[in-house]
C-alpha cells in the first residue's frame, strides 16, 4: 500500500472514531484533504505524506475534534432512551 492511502485510511479511521463522515479526498500535489459530509460540520482531515519539520502527516479539525453533528445525534438518542420522570406531586 502506498504511503498516501495508508495515510488516507489512518485519517478516516481517525476521523470515523470522532463521529465524521469524510467525504471524497481531494488530491492537491501530495497532499490531500476531505471535509466532513455531515450538515453543519464542515470539519476537515489532511493528509501531508512528507510533511515539513514542524508539520505532521495526518492533521485537521476532524482528526482533533469530535463531530457536533454525530455528538448532537449522540445526545439526543440518549435522551429519548432516559424515561421523563415527573417529580411533582410525589410528596405529601
Ligand atoms: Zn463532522
Amino acid at each position: 500500500m502506498r504511503k498516501i492511502e495508508r495515510l488516507r485510511k489512518e485519517a478516516t479511521e481517525s476521523a470515523e472514531l470522532r463521529g465524521h463522515t469524510l467525504g471524497r479526498w481531494e488530491h492537491f500535489d501530495d497532499n490531500a484533504l476531505a471535509k466532513c459530509i455531515n450538515p453543519g460540520c464542515g470539519a476537515c482531515a489532511q493528509i501531508i505524506p512528507r510533511p515539513m519539520p514542524n508539520d505532521i502527516e495526518i492533521g485537521g479539525t476532524a482528526v482533533a475534534l469530535d463531530c457536533p453533528v454525530s455528538y448532537f445525534d449522540l445526545a439526543t438518542s440518549h435522551l429519548s432512551e432516559v424515561p421523563v420522570t415527573d417529580e411533582q406531586g410525589g410528596d405529601s
